[in-house]
């Protein structure tokens, strides 16, 4: 893309007279541009016209103007790109949600859905504030505004908006002209040029340079029109040689002169530390080919009458760029040894060069019925007219479009506006990790829009997010359902893995005490203290590299307690510490009460976390007899005492075993499993699941078999219950209920 505008203003009246002149705002100026529509059409957007005009009464532009003037400029500009009489109704009525208090339930009452949803697209945009303090996120609000429109329409419509009120920026207070230029400079521009709109790409930079920098605009704009002056005689004279060479050769072209825009002289004079008089590609010429083998030939053509500079040739014909752009350009030394820039096209490719993504709307509106791809010599544009033929769906056609234009993100902002980029379906717990592993660790809820949400919550484009955090907070291993980013997952596990290890070593070190005091040691000496050579000796015994180390083993079942206490025990006697006699009957035969490992009693409260777990096949809660198992590495699983998996584990594994008990109030409910035998009948399962939350017990899994249906079925409930009075008062409840034949609770399952 060269950053060139014709010389030779072929840019249709709406983009010459701003919209301040009474004459180009009124309705029928619009109207006079609406030939390529049908009368049905016509008259819809005539109505879209009456009801803007109606909900912006009184309201005014800052010139003066009565404010429907800036919706019908931004209707005539979707006009000039052909749109249809949706985008235009909508372009007409765009304003009318954010500042008339309409609701999109009206619009689609009174204009359709898809006209709506153009509307609501254009306001959700509105909304958007691009912070341009924050330079390096320009990119992403730029994906992000491309992400959110759902129709491309909107985006086209969001630009003739733009364009509208960058033209009447004089109109603005001069306070303003800093944040609404540098935010079209960096978002709208790129956009323009990304969607292939050159000539609106353009026209936003220079307008966006003249309200940035009036003084260097002022300045730029006097030296480029001396230097026009004194150019004059040159530009003709090679206009005027090349028309008489393609003549001579019988080739009907068109040759526009070219001028680059100021901004893009400044861009060059500031890059390269130029003055303007070092800039010297500033003018050049067009030549539109009647067919795509013309522009060889033209090629060849100028080359016999100009000398080529080596190394500036580039056939964007045969390669496009990725906008759909297509040119063969070429620099030539010209008269008086003047370099000139030439680009040869045909007319499909001028139009797709100037106008990108509308192209596709100017080619059905010029070549109605007609076979436009065909015609269209450019693959981009043709395989976007493929997927409009094949969806016949602007939706559609746009999700195409965009599959090339960015990858499967969405952007959220923080409340600090700062943008974040998340793989699609990210949730509260991959925005929260993203900020920092503390805020993820510590997450509890979120406001997502100002509205109370889940960890779960699935974020949506722009949807401003707040994690709610909480000092004592935890990552919870259930948040590995739906965390969707590696760095979300990975942080969890490691958290929990942590957790894990700081509660085995606790354990750990609470199972090593009451081992050394069944042997007659009160306290555990420091390691690093007076007994420092007996815990050296332990150590060297077990291979372990620290006391942490050895304990964090004891915690998770990988060493047994009662081995390494006594180990340590004859140890520490070596080193001095003799045992104390009424310690060891104290301990073994007052406070054990029975003889299995003897290694203390662990009080279970149901705070333990990941290091201890209830067994699945009997499902222990507060009340039952209950034993606990220390796997090989696993932690502890406690089991009910009379459990037949727990038994046959005590019978293979009996040093494993140590003393658990509950504590007296447990600090939340435990689950286990009901078996409910029900008559078959409407609303039954209904009854039962009310007489369970009227005991305030919660059904956390219903499983109903896949037995045939027969008169009774049975049910099994998992709930979660205090204990085991509490469970005695929800059997209770469930047989005094209807249809309940039979309820209690499951015998241990074998695992
Ligand atoms: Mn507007």
């Amino acid at each position: 893309m060269s950053p060139m505008a014709d010389i030779h203003s072929e840019t249709p009246a709406a983009q010459a007279h701003p919209a301040d002149s009474a004459a180009a705002a009124s309705f029928a100026g619009l109207l006079a541009r609406l030939d390529y529509l049908g009368p049905t059409e016509i008259d819809s957007i005539r109505q879209a016209y009456r009801f803007a005009d109606e909900a912006h009464l009184g309201q005014k532009r800052k010139n003066g103007d009565p404010y429907i003037t800036h919706p019908i400029a931004v209707a005539a500009q979707c006009a000039e790109w052909k749109l249809d009489a949706q985008a235009l109704m909508a372009a007409l009525m765009h304003d009318a949600i954010e500042d008339c208090g309409v609701t999109k339930e009206e619009l689609v009452e009174r204009f359709g859905a898809p006209v709506a949803e153009l509307v609501d697209g254009l306001t959700k945009l509105e909304k958007l504030e691009f912070d341009s303090r924050e330079q390096n996120q320009a990119e992403s609000f730029r994906k992000m505004l491309l992400a959110m429109a759902k129709d491309v329409r909107v985006i086209l419509i969001k630009l003739a908006d733009r364009t509208h009120n960058m033209r009447t920026m004089g109109d603005m207070p001069r306070s303003k002209w800093k944040r609404i230029s540098s935010e079209t400079l960096e978002i709208y521009a790129p956009i323009a040029h990304r969607l292939g709109l050159n000539f609106t790409y353009r026209e936003l930079q220079d307008l966006s340079f003249r309200f940035l920098h009036p003084w260097r605009y002022e300045v730029l704009s006097r030296a480029l029109s001396k230097s026009r002056n004194r150019r004059k005689d040159l530009i003709a004279r090679v206009q005027d040689e090349v028309e008489r060479v393609f003549i001579g050769h019988g080739m009907a072209v068109r040759i526009l002169g070219r001028e680059k825009t100021l901004y893009s002289v400044y861009r060059k004079m500031d890059a390269k530390h130029l003055s303007f008089s070092e800039v010297t590609d500033i003018y050049g010429f067009r030549i539109i080919a009647p067919e795509l083998i013309d522009c060889y030939t033209g090629l060849g053509i100028l080359h016999q009458l100009y000398k080529p500079v080596p190394g500036k040739f580039r056939d964007y014909v045969a390669i496009p760029k990725v906008n759909g752009y297509q040119s063969i350009h070429t620099t030539l030394i010209g008269p008086f040894g003047t370099n000139i820039e030439f680009q040869l096209r045909t007319h499909a490719m001028d139009v797709v060069a100037e106008s990108g993504v509308a192209a596709h709307w100017l080619y059905k509106a010029s070549e109605p019925g007609s076979d436009t791809s065909q015609r269209l010599g450019t693959q981009w544009l043709q395989s976007l007219l493929d997927i409009q033929q094949e969806t016949h769906d602007a939706t559609e056609f746009w999700d195409h479009i965009k599959i090339d234009l960015f990858p499967d993100a969405v952007y959220v902002f923080t409340p600090k506006s700062k943008i974040l980029s998340l793989p699609r379906g990210a949730t509260v717990v991959d925005f929260a990790y993203a900020i920092h592993s503390n805020v993820g660790d510590r997450a509890v809820s979120a406001r997502v829009n100002g509205e109370e949400s889940a960890l779960r919550t699935e974020l949506n484009n722009g949807d401003v997010v707040e994690v709610v955090t909480g000092d004592a907070a935890e990552p919870n291993p259930a948040w590995l359902a739906f965390a969707k980013t590696g760095r979300a997952r990975s942080k969890i596990r490691h958290h929990l893995k942590t957790l894990a290890q700081d509660e085995s070593r606790q354990l750990g070190e609470r199972m090593l005490l009451q081992t050394v005091r069944h042997e007659g040691i009160a306290q555990l000496p420091d390691e690093h203290g007076e007994h420092k050579a007996a815990w050296e000796k332990l150590l060297r015994f077990t291979g372990s590299r620290n006391r942490e180390e050895l304990v964090t083993d004891i915690g998770t079942g990988k060493r047994i307690a009662s081995m390494i206490g006594k180990k340590l025990a004859v140890l520490l006697a070596d080193s001095g510490l003799k045992p104390d006699p009424l310690l060891i009957s104290h301990e073994r035969y007052t406070s054990g009460h029975n003889d299995t490992a003897s290694q203390g009693v662990v009080t279970l409260d149901g705070s333990e976390g990941v290091s201890v777990q209830y067994a699945p096949c009997c499902k222990p809660i507060p009340g039952d007899r209950i034993v606990g198992y220390l796997g090989r590495g696993e932690g502890l699983m406690v089991h009910a005492e009379d459990c037949p998996t727990g038994k046959r584990l005590l019978h293979r594994d009996r040093e494993r075993f140590l003393e658990v008990e509950w504590a007296d109030e447990p600090v939340r409910a435990f689950e286990t499993t009901l078996v409910v035998s029900l008559h078959n009948g409407k609303g039954v399962l209904a009854r039962v699941a009310s007489a369970m939350a009227a005991t305030e017990a919660d059904i956390t899994h219903v499983d109903m078999g896949d037995e045939p249906a027969q008169n009774a079925t049975d049910i099994r409930f998992t709930v979660a219950v205090r204990d085991r009075q509490h469970l005695a008062a929800v059997l209770r409840r469930l047989k005094r209920t209807p249809s309940v034949l039979k309820a209690q609770r499951a015998k241990s399952t074998r695992t």
